[in-house]
């Protein structure tokens, strides 16, 4: 069996480690930071000493291969499905997104209807807008508003529906995203399953997922875990480590983030066209406000905003006495780029006092603004022309990330997805 070295510890990275140490391959896994997880983790709140997600992550009953993998680690009872989901206007009003016990995709048609920030003729034109989304090629990607405008989607349908939906699954507004990967989320998440649309919410902070489990599972399998232990450079055949320390391996799997890639390749190799158009990539940002309150202002575990700057709100009730812990997510952030930190959560606070009169009377205990400029890879139009195969021209080196092609837009299935191809190159 062959050595092989994995160079980053984030989903993918855990996906790659799992599925060859599982074939008996001899892996060692070289994480930079002192902790695995990479964007899907947590930080210590040093006010409280708990561990708080840097951005909430939520999965969708549609992401097989992650909760394969919880399930593999035994941890699959953190993720929780939500039978509900809670759809609030600036007014208060509230309706409750669930499905029906028929097939799909006739389960969340009743949803649909009961949406009360939607009339009747916008559920029909978006009801529309989706049967003809199915009878789309599923490769076919011109940009995503030209085609709702084509297909009779007015202005309200695409902010009070098409962008409630896909800006937070995307991580990309409607205005620059493509077709491909918005059909994706509704054939998949909504209409060729029943449970495909479920939303699983982890019940505990992500960095939980990389706890005891999956350490046991490593040692059990004979993986070398290395945390602290940036990579320079990667080659075919090794890696040097930042410290000067060369390491060989008959393979080496580069699951770094997409903007990290080129940095550790040897020039000659970063300029070869399969490599390069990794750089033409662009970055989109996520935001995410973390309020510690005086009281609970949700009546839900969270909340989906329509009409707000927020997109998601969650709350983890009391997390310690007298301390009430809210996050408020806003996707595809860019319109929050020029303002500071005290600004953004300013206006996150008065939407929020906007949406629940609660938050009138709430005192913010702590706040923190966590902005991720690289949260992901923005989903242009012909964005797939750009991401590259796990398999790469040269011997002995894969890729792996939410960036390689896997079919998937950037999210913790396409991560572990890639994982897993990039183990299939292998053997
Ligand atoms: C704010 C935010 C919110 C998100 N919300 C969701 C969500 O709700 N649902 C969802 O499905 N997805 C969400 N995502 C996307 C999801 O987190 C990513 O798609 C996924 O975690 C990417 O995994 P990865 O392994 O490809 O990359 P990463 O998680 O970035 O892992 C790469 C790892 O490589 C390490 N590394 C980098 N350079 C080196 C080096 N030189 N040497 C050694 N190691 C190195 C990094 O430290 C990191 O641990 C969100 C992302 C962000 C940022």
């Amino acid at each position: 069996m062959a050595s092989v070295i994995v160079v980053g510890g984030g989903l993918a990275g855990l996906a790659a480690t799992m599925s060859l140490a599982r074939r008996g391959h001899a892996v060692t896994l070289l994480e930079a930071r002192p902790r695995l997880g990479g964007r899907a983790s947590s930080f210590t709140d040093p006010a409280t000493g708990t561990l708080v997600d840097a951005c909430q992550h939520v999965s969708m009953g549609c992401c097989t291969a992650l909760h394969g993998l919880c399930e593999t680690l035994g941890i699959r009872g953190l993720l929780e499905p939500q039978k509900r989901l809670w759809f609030r206007t600036p007014d208060g009003r509230e309706s409750v997104f669930a499905a029906d016990p028929w097939p799909a995709p006739f389960h969340l048609g009743r949803a649909l209807l009961g949406a009360h920030y939607l009339t009747a003729p916008e559920k029909l034109r978006i009801a529309y807008g989706m049967a003809r989304l199915v009878l789309e090629s599923p490769d076919a990607d011109p940009p995503l508003e030209k085609w709702l405008r084509k297909h009779h989607q007015t202005q309200r349908t695409i902010d009070r529906f098409w962008s409630v939906v896909l800006v937070s699954a995307l991580n990309e507004t409607v205005a620059n995203a493509g077709l491909k990967y918005a059909r994706k989320v509704f054939v998949d998440g909504f209409l060729r399953s029943r449970d495909g649309h479920t939303v699983h919410v982890p019940s505990v902070p992500l960095g939980r997922f990389y706890g005891d489990e999956l350490r046991d599972w490593m040692l059990r399998h004979g993986v070398v875990t290395r945390l602290n232990c940036g990579v320079r450079e990667v080659r075919s055949g090794g890696v040097t480590l930042r410290d000067g320390e060369v390491l060989h391996a008959e393979t080496v799997i580069l699951a770094v983030p997409f903007e990290r890639v080129l940095d550790l390749l040897p020039q000659a190799i970063r300029e070869l066209p399969f490599f390069s158009r990794i750089g033409d990539l662009t970055p989109s940002p996520i935001t995410s406000v973390h309020l510690w309150l005086d009281r609970e202002i949700l009546n839900h575990p969270h909340a989906v905003l329509v009409d707000s700057l927020g997109h998601w709100v969650f709350t983890r009730g009391e997390v310690s006495p007298g301390r009430f812990y809210l996050q408020v997510v806003v996707s595809a952030s860019r319109e929050l780029k020029s303002l500071g930190r005290d600004e953004i959560q300013t206006r996150i606070v008065e939407d929020l006092k906007r949406l629940y009169p609660a938050m009138r009377e709430a005192r913010v205990l702590q706040a923190k603004v966590v902005t991720e400029h690289t949260a992901s890879y923005s989903v242009v139009p012909g964005v797939d022309a750009l991401r590259p195969t796990q398999r790469t021209p040269i011997p002995g080196l894969i890729l792996a990330g939410d960036y390689t092609q896997t079919g998937w837009p950037a999210t913790m299935e396409g991560a572990v997805r890639s994982g897993q191809l990039a183990a299939d190159a292998l053997t």
